[in-house]
């Protein structure tokens, strides 16, 4: 719409929408409002839009995920994950903790340590994808539990994994942000469930999928109205044996690109060992990630997974401060926490 678009100028282009049989989805913006078209299969012919009162112009999206990309929405979305935690925004988020919650002594500790670094969020599996069946598979609801006490004490909102379908709405009971991991980056019917919730979700990459399979795979989430997806870039495979996996950080650049949803980065997986970590984390911040997601723990030599990867606490501390340096350098700040009830 025209910047100068009246309340009755959009109303009008909705009800134009409805009766030629599509959904319209108004979008209020900082320089206008866009009305999104949903429901059609093919191009929509737009001379009647077109030529109605206080329409600037109508943009035929081009990309296959339509609702996902910047030709729906040219302003960035900004996710609220918890009361004053934004991602996508100026800020830049740490969401930090263990791989899996193994115990309540192990999750209270690491909450209070990303606590204490500055970090924005905190991390844990309950349920945790393993890629063998014997290995440690998480605490399940007990898992939950105790990262809500973790959130009681220090205020830090919580990101945890749902692995299947009739899982996911307890796992939304408990969590501010819902991860849905690289091996479920397909999963269409999760993605669906997910998508009927207004919970944010955390979108991680698969491991052989394209940056276009990542976008339509929020485009599920989007498509049933969820609006509130962070995109992850965690490590594609690659011929090389060097490290766990590879960190696709161009992937970065190009989701901003073809993408109002905001990007952050999982240097740990997507490297695998400790020592990569913080100069990845560094790098991504540098590139424009919205956040990284990192795996620290208590004493990672005795953790139950992902112990190679997970950052020493001292380790941790020191690259939040790192991150606000390389963040002031790009003209950003680390999202800071809320502070804890209990
Ligand atoms: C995790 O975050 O612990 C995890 C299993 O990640 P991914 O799905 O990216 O492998
Ligand atoms: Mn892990």
């Amino acid at each position: 719409m025209q910047h100068d678009a009246s309340a009755k100028d959009v109303d009008r282009v909705v009800s134009i929408i409805n009766e030629l049989g599509y959904e319209a989805r108004p979008m209020p913006g900082a320089q206008r409002t866009a009305v999104g078209i949903v429901g059609n299969d093919g191009r929509v012919d737009a001379s009647r839009i077109e030529a109605l009162p206080g329409v600037a112009q109508v943009i035929h999206v081009t990309q296959p995920y339509k609702q996902v990309s910047r030709e729906w929405r040219a302003d960035n979305t900004v996710i609220t994950i918890a009361p004053g935690v934004t991602v996508g925004g100026d800020t830049v988020v740490v969401i930090g903790g263990p791989c899996a919650v193994e115990s309540e002594e192990q999750i209270l500790s690491a909450a209070r340590i990303v606590k204490a670094a500055g970090g924005t969020a905190l991390r844990g599996g309950a349920f945790k994808p393993r890629s063998s069946p014997y290995s440690f598979q998480g605490m399940g609801k007990k898992g939950l539990e105790l990262l809500a006490r973790a959130r009681d004490e220090t205020g830090l909102p919580i990101v945890t994994e749902a692995m299947d379908s009739e899982k996911a709405r307890m796992v939304a009971d408990y969590a501010d942000c819902i991860q849905i991991g690289a091996r479920n980056m397909q999963n269409y019917s999760l993605l669906k469930t997910v998508g009927r919730m207004s919970k944010p979700v955390l979108l991680k990459r698969g491991m052989a999928a394209t940056i276009n399979d990542l976008l339509l795979s929020a485009e599920y989430i989007l498509a049933e109205g969820n609006g509130n997806v962070i995109l992850c870039e965690r490590g594609v495979r690659s011929f090389d044996p060097a490290a766990r996996n590879m960190l696709d950080l161009t992937a970065i650049p190009i989701v901003h690109r073809l993408s109002h949803l905001p990007i952050i980065a999982d240097p740990s997986h997507g490297t695998g060992l400790r020592n990569k970590v913080t100069p990845m984390a560094r790098a991504a911040v540098a590139a424009g990630a919205d956040g990284v997601i990192v795996e620290v723990h208590p004493q990672p030599d005795r953790a139950l997974s992902d112990g190679a990867q997970s950052l020493y606490p001292d380790q941790f501390t020191q690259l939040v401060g790192e991150l606000r340096a390389v963040a002031a350098a790009i003209g950003r700040e680390i999202t800071p926490s809320r502070s804890g009830t209990a």
